[in-house]
């Protein structure tokens, strides 16, 4: 078994292969195909399952389909450059938001997706601004940053068509609920225009009702 099997676009087909990878995981496997055809989608899926890409591709792949000059780029909000990203991935920690934006470069390789990485901490703000301003289809960020700088203007969620809570049970270890929810209330793309994507390593009552509010109601549920 390959990625042959995966229905992707002949660039990302070779992006995985230039990343190294030959062979899907079983994560990847199944989630690929049910996010291409626009399914929303709950996976109980570990760190180290290969989760990171069994998002990643389906993701790029279709905005790649799409046609990249197609994806709406920045407003001007206030006379502010406001970026419009169409991919959001939130993550709990810095550690796995650097991971997952470094697979997003590698997966969008030779394509002329941008991608942005947020992340809290008070050393980093100007720059992680300058570099989101430089264009941001892809962005993967923290929660609590995330909602301060569409707060301060700088990102509109409107045209978000692909959204991913990865380690969802650890965001919510976390205490990051109230800010998840905050988010949804933040001008995100509603749940039914939208594909949604929720990884958690447990499934827990809190971690079911997630995605009963996030997930449009005939998502798959996949172990
Ligand atoms: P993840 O669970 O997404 O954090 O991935 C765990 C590790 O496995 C990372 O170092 C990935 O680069 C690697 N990996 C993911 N998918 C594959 C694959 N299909 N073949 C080989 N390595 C992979």
């Amino acid at each position: 078994e390959t990625f042959d099997d995966a229905k992707v676009s002949d660039l990302v087909r070779q992006n995985i292969q230039r990343s190294g990878y030959t062979k899907p995981t079983p994560v990847q496997k199944y989630s690929i195909p049910i996010l291409l055809a626009g399914r929303d989608l709950m996976s109980c899926a570990q760190t180290g399952s290969g989760k990171t890409a069994a998002f990643l591709v389906p993701m790029i792949d279709k905005f790649l389909s799409r046609g990249v000059e197609k994806l709406p780029q920045l407003s001007y909000l206030n006379n502010r450059r406001c970026q419009r990203p169409v991919g959001l991935i939130l993550a709990p920690t810095r550690e796995l938001a650097m991971q997952i934006y470094k697979e997003s470069c590698k997966f969008s390789h030779a394509t002329r997706l941008t991608a942005a990485l947020l992340y809290g901490g008070r050393e980093n703000y100007r720059e992680q601004i300058s570099r989101l301003q430089h264009g941001c289809n892809l962005l993967i960020a923290t929660p609590g940053r995330l909602i301060d700088v569409v707060q301060q203007g700088y990102l509109d969620l409107s045209e978000v068509r692909f959204f991913v809570l990865d380690e969802a049970d650890r965001m919510l270890d976390m205490g990051f609920e109230p800010q998840i929810r905050q988010i949804d209330s933040l001008g995100l793309r509603p749940k039914d225009k939208r594909t949604t994507a929720m990884f958690s390593a447990t499934f827990p009552s809190e971690i079911q009702a997630l995605a009963r509010d996030f997930l449009r109601p005939d998502y798959i549920f996949i172990t």
